[in-house]
């Protein structure tokens, strides 16, 4: 099946930007010494659809490195970079993706991928996963099990599993400590803000900045918010994560107050209408909406685009649309992703830890074939612990080591 990329010819740009991801992410780079001396994936398919930039690029390298044939697809039409594509294809690497994807090109690289009959399946989103259950069950057979990158994802494998629908095991790289602790936290907190701030270029310093969700990524956007200076605002549907953001500093609102005074609104839930139609009319003139949850339905995109009377591109990544109160609104991105659509996603640094724990656990899979039953997979903590150890070393970093007195007073229950 040959590859499905725009330009071949772009390869040298897409080169230079994995090499400079690769110095920064020491844990991948030993995994894949460790590959390719013991070749976990030799003769194995697998098929990866997560953001196709610089990170994951280099963690398809490892993995074929490891052996594996890769076939290869994005997640989300719009984070897909051309030049790094076509950098893959030119090391042997199977690609089916490119920027700006119509819903009908995206799903066709899906079923691509899907049609090489993999062994092994990365998904990012839980795409793949479906497609194979849904449209191509035959091909169930030939899969050794698969890893999910994120919280949504693992919500949709989950509600599978409680129906007896999963077929394979899935391993919830996103429940990982070493993922979800710090790619959704500082990952998050960091990489959409460099999305918002490269496509505004505006100061984020006095704004209400209204944060719906105060969950992983929530925590990590509200808090680089106030770290520039912002007006922090939270909405919640859950008590507890409200109660959190008040004792974190912030303050809370429901939607329909939020709106009338932020200037900035960024959704991180992983649920749907969040910001709704009717809330955008009681926003201010000159409002921005973005979104950094998994899909693109947390803002009521489409009413907007349907009862705007007028409609301005502004700059790239930014659309304005006039409601009937004359007021303008702005959207980033589609209201897709805006750190990987308007950006270049987490740093280096947070996707080596979960892109290790992506590797490790596909290893897993491998070394345990056969046995693990058809379910939700804890990552096992060995690998959590080896993550984060191999990370605090490359830091340089020592941290204490119990004594066998501590031991003992910790695993007893009399103090002596
Ligand atoms: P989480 O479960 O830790 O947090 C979600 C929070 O949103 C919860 O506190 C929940 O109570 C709240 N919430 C749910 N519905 C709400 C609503 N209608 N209004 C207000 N709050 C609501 O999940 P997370 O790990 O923070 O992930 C959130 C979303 O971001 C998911 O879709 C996930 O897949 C995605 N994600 C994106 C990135 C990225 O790079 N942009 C990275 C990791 C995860
Ligand atoms: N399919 C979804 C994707 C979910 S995005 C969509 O509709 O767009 C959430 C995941 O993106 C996170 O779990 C995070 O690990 C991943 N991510 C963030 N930055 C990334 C990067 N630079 N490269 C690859 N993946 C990244």
């Amino acid at each position: 099946m040959e590859s499905i990329i725009r330009d071949i010819n772009q390869w040298e740009s897409g080169h230079q930007k994995i090499e400079w991801v690769r110095k920064n992410m020491p844990l991948l780079r030993q995994i894949e010494e460790d590959f390719s001396k013991t070749r976990p994936f030799e003769g194995l398919r697998i098929a990866l659809s997560i953001h196709l930039e610089a990170k994951t690029a280099y963690l398809c390298k490892v993995l074929a490195a490891g052996g594996a044939k890769m076939y290869i697809t994005g997640s989300n039409p719009l984070s897909t970079q051309d030049d790094i594509a076509a950098e893959l294809v030119k090391c042997g690497l199977n690609v089916y993706a490119w920027y700006n994807a119509s819903q009908e090109e995206y799903n066709s690289h899906i079923q691509k991928v899907i049609l090489s009959k993999p062994n092994i399946i990365i998904d990012d989103g839980g795409d793949l996963v479906n497609l194979i259950h849904d449209k191509y069950p035959e091909l169930i057979d030939n899969v050794i099990g698969g890893c999910e990158e994120t919280t949504t994802g693992i919500i949709r494998l989950k509600a599978m599993e409680k129906n007896n629908l999963l077929k394979f095991p899935m391993v919830a790289v996103n429940d990982a400590k070493c993922k979800y602790l710090f790619d959704n936290r500082y990952g998050t907190g960091q990489s959409v803000w460099d999305g918002i701030n490269r496509t505004t270029n505006l100061i984020v310093a006095g704004k209400k900045v209204v944060v719906s969700g105060y969950g992983w990524c929530g925590k990590g956007v509200a808090m680089r918010a106030k770290g520039f200076g912002a007006d922090v605002i939270i909405t919640e549907i859950d008590p507890i994560k409200a109660i959190e953001a008040v004792m974190d500093g912030f303050n809370v609102l429901p939607m329909e107050q939020a709106a009338r005074v932020g200037d900035m609104f960024i959704t991180v839930t992983g649920c749907k209408s969040v910001i709704r139609w009717e809330h955008m009319q009681y926003m201010k003139d000159g409002a921005i909406l973005c979104n950094a949850g998994h899909f693109n339905v947390e803002i009521e995109v489409d009413r907007l685009i349907q009862n705007a009377k007028n409609t301005r591109k502004e700059r790239h990544n930014i659309v304005g649309y006039q409601i009937n109160n004359n007021n303008w609104i702005y959207l980033l991105a589609e209201g897709r992703l805006v750190n990987l659509a308007a950006g270049d996603g987490h740093p280096a640094e947070i996707m080596d830890m979960s892109f290790a724990i992506q590797a490790l656990s596909a290893e897993y899979l491998v070394k345990h074939k056969g046995s693990l039953s058809n379910n939700v997979i804890t990552v096992p903590d060995e690998i959590d612990k080896m993550v984060a150890k191999r990370k605090l070393k490359y830091w340089d970093l020592n941290i204490d080591v119990l004594t066998e007195e501590q031991v003992k007073y910790l695993d007893g229950w009399k103090v002596d």
